[in-house]
């Protein structure tokens, strides 16, 4: 995306702690629309005291498509809010789209459950990212709600079990990529 104030500030993260987790509640969106959606922010006026900040640094699609639509060392607003949790202000500070990378996942209908596709292929981003960032996938992965209460993803939300298990699966592919093996 471009850079611009409303989406893409173009600043480093101080360092990344942590992924979370999003839907896009927007039932049937692509993650192509979604990330156009963010881009068209930019047209917004700086005037505009109701203007909307919002972006991810990746968009995973009903089939399984994932787009990038911030590099994963700035920025996104992902996750800001007036309050955050007590255990995201211990874990992050009192700002976490400063040390956060965002994933959002579409979903088909209003009920927020993902596909097989979006799971498994966010699964891969996130051992990819994990790795690339040296995370814990049962400790680092977190979801919009646990650090805002927002109900987001609203499937986790409702399945926390589910959430796990995608925790779960994501420590299995990191393992499968071999990271740490101490061979180089
Ligand atoms: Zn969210």
């Amino acid at each position: 995306m471009t850079v611009n104030p409303f989406s893409r500030p173009g600043k480093k993260l101080s360092t990344v702690k942590a992924l979370v987790v999003h839907w896009v509640a927007n039932p049937g969106t692509t993650a192509k629309q979604n990330r156009d959606y963010f881009e068209s922010l930019k047209k917004q006026s700086l005037d505009n005291a109701n203007a909307r900040y919002a972006s991810a640094h990746f968009i995973v699609g009903i089939s399984g498509e994932v787009v990038q639509c911030i590099p994963s060392d700035e920025t996104a607003y992902h996750v800001g809010a007036k309050r955050y949790t007590p255990e995201a202000i211990t874990a992050f500070g009192h700002y976490p789209n400063n040390c956060t990378v965002g994933i959002e996942l579409c979903h088909p209908k209003a009920d927020g459950q993902f596909s097989t596709e979006t799971l498994h292929a966010a699964t891969e981003l996130c051992a990819l990212l994990c790795v690339q960032f040296s995370l814990d996938p049962l400790k680092d992965i977190w979801t919009h709600h646990g650090v805002t209460e927002k109900v987001c993803p609203k499937w986790f939300v409702d399945h926390p079990d589910e959430f796990e298990d995608f925790k779960q699966g994501v420590a299995d592919a990191v393992k499968r990529l071999g990271a740490g093996d101490g061979n180089g």
